[in-house]
């Protein structure tokens, strides 16, 4: 047989991690021997998790590629209420470092082998002793596997310390056990075949194990006994933007009123250029928005709908009210949770400039908006099309009255 495996064999552990993930949802995970953070790099999208941690004795390799666990553009653009944290440490797993201790996932993939036996037993201690995880998924070369790849006489990598068999891996995994707790599966990755697989079961041994709550009154003594050491070295922290966070809240709720305010004045102005009837068009839509905010306020800011959007010429600015703005934005609306909080929350922000009442936003009114506006209009050829290019507010009253004497 030839062990080689598709997918190969590294993803297909990562991949158990995943799935694991996927089904237990847990907030707080750590690698533990995350190496360049290829394993954290696929985990932080998984976005039930709210503290992603990893650690290596080889701080040099996780900061080679940690960048690509920076927030991406979209995070920052479209937050979600969903909350992440990213946290890198360099140090050695037969060390105790409080800040990981209470997480609900552990995972150690392809590490134990690199321990001596001596340190092995410290790294028992410490991840099922100290850090008291709910969980751990452990994996390791299974031995029995080697004799199916030709060449290989000892073990599998060079700074391997030891490679157990699958009897050796649960010896070790039953008295870990035994001493701290817990209960475990064993699994793998890698089949061989079919007739193979019985005798000499997995490439790779892993060892799934779960808490079983019963000496919680211990691990809350040793916790409480002002055992707070922080041994590992912090390499790198990042929040990840969210909603829950009260700036970053205050920062897409401005851009969203500031996109919506634009878009009401271009409706307005559109109005005003094609002479439609447009508080039709805006009582409908402000209805389907009514059912999209469920709300029962809102039927008094839909009757306001005709007097949406005034343009105070003095000023150059279009006025448009708050309510029509929270009622005709659902994510305003999410965001503010009432009229009254979205107005103290403009009131406070430099890049929204409120009218005096603070009741409506004033949106800047450029000339050029409508001098320049060249709107291709297909209608008949009635000259309408030509007729409808104004320059000015006053010479839209003019054609008002011009187009109704033609009609
Ligand atoms: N877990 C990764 C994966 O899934 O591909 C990398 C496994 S790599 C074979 C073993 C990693 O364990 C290396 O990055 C090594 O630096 C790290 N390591 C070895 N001894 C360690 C120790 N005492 N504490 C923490 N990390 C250790």
């Amino acid at each position: 047989m030839d062990p080689v495996f598709n997918p190969p064999l590294h993803r297909q552990r990562h991949q158990f991690v995943l799935d694991f993930v996927k089904k237990n949802k847990p907030k707080k995970v750590v690698d533990l021997g995350c190496s360049d953070c290829t394993l954290l790099k696929k985990l932080k999208f998984h976005r039930e998790i709210e503290l992603l941690a990893g650690v290596d004795i080889n701080g040099a390799t996780v900061k080679k590629k940690m960048r690509a666990l920076a927030p991406m553009s979209t995070d920052y653009l479209q937050p979600t209420y969903d909350q992440l944290r990213v946290e890198l440490y360099q140090g050695s797993v037969t060390q105790r470092d409080a800040r990981l201790r209470g997480f609900d996932l552990v995972t150690c993939i392809e590490l134990i082998e690199h321990l001596t036996l001596a340190d092995v037993e410290l790294f028992s201690a410490v991840v099922f002793g100290y850090m008291t995880p709910k969980a751990v998924i452990i994996s390791t070369p299974n031995s029995e596997f080697n004799a199916l790849f030709p060449g290989v006489t000892g073990f599998r990598h060079s700074d391997h310390k030891f490679e157990w068999t699958r009897a050796e891996f649960r010896s070790w995994a039953m008295k870990v056990c035994l001493d701290h707790d817990y209960e475990v599966e064993f699994t793998g990755v890698g089949k061989a075949s079919p007739g193979q697989q019985e005798s000499i079961g997995f490439c790779s041994q892993i060892g799934v194990f779960h808490r079983l709550g019963l000496r919680d009154s211990c691990n809350t003594a040793l916790a409480d006994s002002g055992d707070d050491v922080c041994s590992y070295t912090l390499l790198h922290s990042i929040n990840y933007p969210t909603l829950r966070d009260n700036n970053t809240m205050r920062r897409v709720l401005v851009s969203e009123v500031l996109y919506w305010a634009e878009k009401l004045k271009n409706r307005w102005m559109e109005e005003m250029t094609f002479g439609l009837t447009e508080s039709e068009q805006c009582m409908e839509e402000m209805e389907e928005m009514q059912t999209a905010c469920g709300g029962k306020e809102m039927t008094t800011e839909v009757e306001q709908c005709d007097e949406v959007l005034d343009l105070s010429e003095s000023h150059r600015c279009v006025s448009i009210p708050l309510a029509v703005l929270w009622s005709s934005c659902p994510k305003v609306c999410a965001l503010s949770g009432s009229l009254t909080n979205l107005r103290h929350i403009l009131m406070d922000n430099p890049e929204i400039k409120l009218n005096q009442d603070g009741s409506a936003v004033l949106v800047q009114y450029q000339e050029d908006d409508r001098d320049t506006e060249e709107v291709d209009v297909d209608l008949d050829d009635s000259g309408f099309a030509e007729t409808r290019r104004f320059s000015h507010p006053a010479e839209q009253e003019d054609w008002d009255a011009e187009a109704a004497a033609a009609l």
